[in-house]
């Protein structure tokens, strides 16, 4: 399938491209950031949806490009808080807030809290024709009471993955990209597009 041979990726995050790129290396797709594209359309990030957003954002792209497009879209799932804040996990603390001000009204929210399981989840939407394929990864953990390391962004410095005592923010990107929700739901999008590359 010659045509997925360029990818557009919605972001203008330099680290997630660079994290899709090795994940892709080795195989001959060219990824390209839409920050490397003129007049890219701004995308409102209003449906109710993880699924429902990296659709929006991945056929938005898609449409104006005419070549496959990728877009992600992730949320924090707090298991107390019956699953929020979701989608709302960027604007948590308010419309203009930022990481620390997220983190700080998410350890509120925790006060006294005994149940502290959460979860980040990411969907991944890969439009193409008329198509819209979606692949998730999922990062089980918990969110401690007070923030450890230096690293990452988010809420990192507050979530620690089972199986794991430190935080994202103690782990070096390497480290934390081989088991996150990202990087989980963009190994999916690598051995799905090595099988179409395959059979080409
Ligand atoms: P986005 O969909 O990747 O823009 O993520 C939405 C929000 O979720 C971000 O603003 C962060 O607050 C949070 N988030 C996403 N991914 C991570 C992560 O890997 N670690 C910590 N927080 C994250």
């Amino acid at each position: 399938m010659a045509s997925l041979r360029k990818i557009i990726l919605a972001t203008r995050n330099h680290g997630k491209v660079k994290e899709m790129q090795a994940l892709l290396a080795g195989l001959p797709v060219e990824l390209v950031s839409a920050t490397a594209l003129p007049d890219t359309p701004e995308v409102e990030e209003d449906a109710p949806t993880l699924e429902g957003n990296a659709r929006k954002k991945a056929e938005a792209l898609h449409t104006h490009t005419g070549l496959p497009a990728l877009a992600d879209d992730t949320g924090l799932e707090v298991a107390a808080l019956d699953g929020a804040p979701g989608i709302h996990s960027a604007r948590y603390a308010g419309l203009h807030a930022d990481d620390a001000a997220n983190r700080a009204h998410l350890r509120q929210a925790l006060t006294g809290q005994a149940d502290r399981r959460a979860r980040f989840r990411t969907v991944v939407a890969l439009a193409e024709g008329r198509q819209v394929r979606f692949f998730e990864g999922v990062c089980e953990g918990r969110i401690i009471e007070e923030e450890r390391g230096a690293g990452g962004f988010g809420y990192d410095a507050l979530f620690v993955p089972d199986g794991e005592t430190r935080t994202f923010a103690e782990m070096s990107a390497a480290e934390k990209n081989r088991i996150s929700h990202r990087g989980r739901a963009l190994h999916k999008v690598a051995a799905y597009l090595r099988e179409l590359l395959i059979q080409d």
